[in-house]
């Protein structure tokens, strides 16, 4: 029974069977269900009022029994390089932000998956502002609705990712159930193959995440030893690189698909030749394919990005090795849209870079 007393039902967090279900708890007929999921995923409606083609006693109905939630807008701006990133307040009043990177002709969508984050990892300007809630299904979800809204040719959006706030797999129920609404075919119809969970390492979720979808694995690795990783990651002192390592070798990978492993190259304290063979070691054997990212700044944090020829270099020993290892252009820098600079408020590095964005 999906109703409850007094409490509206968020209908873009419910999965296909569950709104079937919810629909006929009503006294409905099931294809009144599937009429509501076109409204919401295909037409992108925001009320019930919308639904034209439901008669108006339903619509009222409906509007008594469950809610549209969606995501308050309150900026976009663009980068020099047209990167968009959105600011959305929730219903509480807590910020989350979502980021449009442009590709050469499709567009990737980053997610927030929590406002804040609990992992604390030491380069990462969202774990300095903490944990704040997990987001709902529904909150997940609306942000790929209300960015499609918001595109000229939302068509062009194809891929997904959960590399925006917080840390998908510590959310993982409506984290998998709002996957389920965007690979859902009678949902956001993206393809499995386009959507990728990003996780700082939680070993037993990633096991269960690759019971449970086929969607792509990402791994903020970021360390090849222990010794440096519990340092920059302290979830890596209850579940080590062994136990990390030994799940993603166990993750299911159809076809030619390959593990992602990103790993923030930071001055001095991972970018020595020894650290890209402690890598190629601990990657031995696995399907990988390994991003460097060039440290982005964090005001008032005193890590630095290596020069160049150093990050050069340390692909270099990778690529001869015969991994694949790309390093990934930083996005959206200049309106602190890049990896680990979301924050969900007009922090430092905002009014920092205003020289470099307009607002939308
Ligand atoms: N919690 C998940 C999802 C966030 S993804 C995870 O850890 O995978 C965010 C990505 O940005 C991670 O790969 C992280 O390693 C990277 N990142 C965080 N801070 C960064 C910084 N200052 N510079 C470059 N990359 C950073």
């Amino acid at each position: 029974m999906i109703v409850q007393e007094n409490k509206k039902v968020h209908l873009k967090g419910l999965d296909s069977r569950n709104t079937q279900q919810w629909v006929e708890d009503l006294g409905l007929e099931a294809y009144k269900g599937r009429q509501i999921r076109q409204w919401l995923f295909k037409k992108l409606a925001s009320s019930f009022q919308e639904m034209t083609d439901l008669s108006l006693w339903l619509r009222d109905l409906l509007a008594e029994k469950a809610a549209i939630n969606h995501l308050e807008r309150i900026r976009t701006q663009v980068s020099k390089d047209g990167t968009e990133k959105y600011l959305f307040r929730l219903v509480d009043g807590l910020h989350i932000e979502s980021v449009l990177i442009p590709e050469r002709d499709h567009y990737t969508l980053c997610l927030s998956s929590q406002a804040g984050c609990a992992m604390g990892c030491a380069f990462c300007l969202t774990a300095k502002q903490g944990f704040k809630r997990n987001l709902s299904a529904a909150e997940i979800v609306d942000q790929v609705i209300q960015v499609k809204k918001a595109m000229p040719n939302p068509d062009l959006l194809r891929n997904i990712v959960f590399m925006g706030m917080g840390e998908p797999l510590a959310n993982y129920h409506p984290v998998l159930e709002a996957i389920n609404n965007i690979i859902a075919e009678d949902g956001m119809n993206f393809s499995h193959r386009k959507v990728t969970v990003s996780t700082c390492g939680l070993a037993p979720m990633i096991r269960r995440l690759g019971r449970e979808t086929t969607v792509n694995l990402a791994v903020s690795l970021n360390a090849a030893d222990d010794e440096t990783r519990d340092l920059l990651m302290p979830v890596n002192r209850r579940l080590t690189l062994h136990s990390l390592i030994s799940a993603c070798r166990d993750f299911p990978l159809p076809n030619r698909r390959m593990i992602t492993f990103e790993y923030v190259l930071i001055e001095d304290i991972n970018d020595h030749p020894q650290d890209a063979l402690n890598l190629v070691r601990l990657l031995s054997g696995l399907r990988a394919k390994i991003n460097l990212i060039p440290f982005n700044p964090i005001p008032g944090m005193d890590m630095c990005r290596p020069s160049p020829e150093k990050i050069a270099a340390f692909q270099e020993i990778l690529v001869d090795k015969r991994f694949t290892a790309i390093i990934r252009k930083s996005k959206g820098d200049d309106i602190c849209a890049a990896c680990g600079q979301l924050s969900g408020e007009e922090g430092p590095g905002d009014k920092g870079s205003r020289k470099g964005f307009h607002l939308l």
